[in-house]
Order: C-alpha cells, then structure tokens, then sequence
C-alpha cells in the first residue's frame, strides 16, 4: 500500500482486508471489552502472544484502521490515536521527558503545547527552552547546546511561520535527541517530517484529518519504538480515541487529498486577493512570494495549505465590524474543515495565552486567522472584498 498514491492510500489504507460481515465500510465496533470462549486464546491475547483485542483502552479495531491509514501517509513505522490533538502531544512529551532533560522548542507552537512547555513540565523539572521561531541559527545554536527533544511545529499557528525542517533535524540528530513535528496545519498531502528524518509526526486529526468539524482526535506515527513507548504511557492513562470518533475521521479522510489540494487553490488565491487590498495591513501565507521563509516552504511543502491570516487596518472594532459582515464562515475556533473559519487568536490558537503573551509573540490584536473551507474561492474573495468595502 506504501507505494500507492496519497489519495488512493487515503480511501483504502487499513481496510484492504475484508471488514468484518463483508462490510464495504468499516464498522463502529462499539464495544468496551472484547470476550473469548477459550482461556487460553484470551490469555495469548492478552500477552500479546497471539493477534486479538481486548479492551478498547488498549486497540480497538475501528481506531486501528484510523491509525493504519495514518501511519501509511505518513509513512512510519508505528501510529497510536488519541482522543485529541492535545493527549497526542501531552502524552508523547510525558513519555519521552524526565527530570533533568532538556527540551528545544519553538515560541510560536499552538497555544495549548505551549501552555505545556510553559507550566507543566517546569513543574517535572524539565528544561524548556524555546526559540525565535523564524530564526534558524538561534534554533540550530540551541539544538546545539544538547538536548533531549525537538518539538517543531510548522507552519505555525496563526502567523504561518515557516521553520527550516531538514536543518532543525539535522542539528538534532547531531545531539543524538529525539525530533517530533507537529504537522497539522500542513497534513501528509504538503509535507512528510518522517521523510526528512524526523523520528516522530503527530496530528490533531480534528483539523484536517477528519476535516469535517465533527469529531476530537489525535494520532502520533513514527520509529516504532518511541511509538510504543507512547502507546504504553496512553494504556494506562487512558485519553484513547473512541470507536464513533475513529468512524467518523476515517469518513473524512477518504477525501484528504481531494480537500487540501483545493484548499492550497483557495488559500493562495484569497491570500493573493488580501495582500493586493488596501486596507488590508499584512497577510502571513508561506506560498506568497512576501513571505520570509517562501523558499524554505517550496521545499519541504508539496502545497502551502488552506490557513492563512491577515490583519486590517483599524481597531479591534473594525474587525469585529468586518467579521460581522461575512456570510458563510462560522466564526469560530477550529480550523481545517470543509466550512470557511475566521476568528482572531485572542479566541482561536491563543486563548490560553494573556494580551500580553500574544503581543510579545507579535500576535496583533486585529490579526484574523482564516482556515479556507471547500467553497468556491470566488465566493470567498468576492465576500472579503465586500466586508473590506463596508469598513
Ligand atoms: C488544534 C491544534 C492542536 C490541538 O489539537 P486538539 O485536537 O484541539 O486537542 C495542536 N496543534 C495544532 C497545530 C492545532 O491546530
């Protein structure tokens, strides 16, 4: 299945094995305890001795075709799901991280990994230290100082900073540390961390996995023991993806690459629109030529994705006014899904964080992030253009 293409392996990756009842789709097995007839079938079971599940706090079969799919795109050696973004990434950090170790990360990670490294593993006695995101020497001279992890994030959420993956990786691996790369925004259709070297890639599959706004998860694929490693820690402390949420992911992604390859259309076509306005101040999209890291984006990006953000010119007022103004968008906080979503950070990606925070992460207050949905992107334009107008 490996060699197959990414849109081929997005609908048959994990279910080229008939499904149980001659199912055409994978069934929702819903079902907390699996039960054996023979005690000692159950026992090899359970020792791992012999294939079999049972209790979906540790496999499930719905959730291990989610993870099977992922780990295929991706193209690791060992995927585990979660049940959200947040658990994926807590729970690797947790697993791999003990006092006394050293991690190297970037300032601008999603709000919720950096309330992480912020709080929460101080408090274990980690060192945290995190970087200039744009700034590839700082990151290279800190990975060099030696380190026990890299957590890189790219591009980052909301202002679309574009971090040099092949150089972070390889002062890395210099040091012997671990990398893991969260790679939401950009999806195994526009990038693959794990080709780049990277030991491990992890998801919030809410986005735009599933791609449909309708169900939580996570999922983290890479070298097979660091995975296991992981897949032993979330055993025991249970964030564990559901079978109906698996179901529903799995739904979604069949049409992965279909609805990244139009929202990389519909992503450089509003960002084109938004940066050519005049009252539009700034636009952060790595597939504008404007954009400081363009370069370091053709590379390791097949496609500059569906996210993009842009701040107007005037007061938290006339965004709320501008925002007010657009029909078919939801506003609110997710982003990667079949539906067009705006919303500032102060309510999105930062709502951890204080004003403060995000001012010294040069978030402005009047930047807007915009997740470009499947709707026709003239629709869109013509929508922006005409609540600019209204300003
Ligand atoms: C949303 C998001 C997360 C957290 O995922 P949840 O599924 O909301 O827990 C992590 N990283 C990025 C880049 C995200 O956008």
């Amino acid at each position: 299945m490996s060699n197959q293409k990414p849109s081929t392996i997005a609908v048959w990756a994990g279910e080229e094995n008939p499904l149980a009842f001659g199912a055409a789709q994978v069934p929702i097995v819903q079902s907390a305890p699996f039960a054996y007839d023979d005690m000692d079938e159950w026992a090899a079971a359970a020792l791992g001795q012999a294939p079999g599940y049972i209790y979906s706090r540790n496999t499930n079969p719905t959730v291990g075709v989610f993870e099977e799919k992922c780990r295929i795109l991706e193209g690791g050696e060992k995927a585990i799901a979660f049940a959200s973004g947040m658990a994926a990434i807590s729970d690797t950090l947790l697993t791999h991280l003990y006092p006394g170790d050293r991690i190297v990360s970037i300032k601008d990670t999603y709000g919720g990994t950096s309330r992480i490294f912020l709080d929460l593993l101080p408090r274990f006695g980690i060192e945290v230290d995190l970087i200039e995101t744009s700034d590839g020497d700082a990151i290279e001279a800190a990975i060099g100082k030696g380190c026990k992890l890299v957590y890189l994030e790219t591009p980052t959420n909301p202002t679309l900073k574009i971090i040099d993956l092949k150089r972070a990786i390889a002062a890395a691996r210099q040091q012997g540390a671990i990398t893991v790369v969260d790679n939401t925004f950009a999806t195994p259709i526009n990038q693959k961390p794990l080709a780049i070297g990277a030991d491990m890639v992890l998801h919030s599959a809410t986005k735009y996995l599933g791609g449909h706004d309708d169900a939580m998860g996570g999922v983290l694929i890479g070298r097979q023991d660091l995975v296991q490693a992981v897949y032993e820690h979330r055993e025991i402390c249970g964030a564990v993806l559901s079978a109906f949420s698996a179901y529903l992911l799995l739904r979604g992604m069949k049409t992965l690459d279909l609805r990244v390859r139009k929202q990389n259309e519909t992503g450089l076509a509003v960002a084109q629109f938004l940066k050519g306005h005049p009252r539009v101040e700034s636009v952060f999209y790595p597939g504008l030529e404007s954009h400081d890291k363009h370069d370091i984006a053709k590379t390791q990006m097949a496609g500059f994705g569906g996210m993009l953000s842009f701040s107007i010119d005037g007061d938290f007022d006339a965004l709320k006014k501008f925002v007010g103004h657009l029909h078919y968008v939801h506003r609110a906080a997710s982003l990667g899904s079949v539906n067009t979503l705006i919303g500032p950070p102060s309510v999105t990606s930062h709502v951890e964080c204080s004003a403060e925070q995000r001012a010294a992460l040069g978030i402005s207050e009047t930047l807007l992030r915009y997740s470009c949905g499947v709707e026709d992107a003239e629709d869109l334009i013509t929508q922006l253009d005409e609540a600019l107008a209204a300003l």
